[in-house]
């Protein structure tokens, strides 16, 4: 096997062809990951979510890191870590650009915003559980392809 570093373009090409991201966070030195869809667009990974343990650990502590890849040919694989940092695109006034920019770039996806309002509980329930948009703002990218060749 071939490693080879991707550019920086190469890196954004890769997350903005994909969806699928593993979004880790921290919070009292101990780490949490789950994986979320996310739309690459201008610097940012924009995402939707319902409340819960990643928005209250990446709300006290935003430093966060998100890996995405993608199979090559073969045995051969491309991998992105991103790291980053989250913003919580809030509904409060003077934020409604932020948002209506968000819910553009992840509308372009059909079902974009279903995995980020499903959790185990009723539908009642499910009702008034307030969700939040945020964009993971991009610091530091970096990237590897595996080839045979
Ligand atoms: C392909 C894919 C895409 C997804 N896209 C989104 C998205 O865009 N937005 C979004 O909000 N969510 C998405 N999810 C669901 C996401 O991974 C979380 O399950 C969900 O967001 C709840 O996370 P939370 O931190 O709020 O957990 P909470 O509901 O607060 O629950 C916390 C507890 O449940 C456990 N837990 C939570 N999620 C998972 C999980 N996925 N697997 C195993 N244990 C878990 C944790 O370990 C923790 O102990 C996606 C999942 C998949 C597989």
């Amino acid at each position: 096997m071939h490693i080879r570093a991707l550019s920086t373009l190469e890196c954004s090409k890769l997350l903005t062809a994909n969806r699928v991201g593993r979004l880790a966070c921290a919070k009292d030195g101990q780490p949490y990951i789950a994986p979320f869809y996310y739309a690459h667009a201008d610097n940012h990974l924009y995402a939707f979510s319902m409340l819960g343990k990643k928005i209250d650990w990446m709300r006290a502590n935003p430093l966060v890191s998100v890996q995405v890849d993608a199979h090559g040919k073969g045995p051969g694989w491309k991998s992105v870590i991103v790291t980053g940092r989250y913003e919580e695109l809030s509904d409060r006034i003077g934020h409604e650009a932020q948002r209506d920019h968000a819910w553009l770039v992840l509308s372009k996806h059909a079902d974009w915003w279903e995995p980020g309002a499903l959790k185990p509980a009723t539908f009642a329930d499910l009702e008034h559980l307030p969700h939040v948009f945020f964009r993971i703002s991009i610091t530091e990218v970096s990237g590897r392809e595996a080839s045979e060749s």
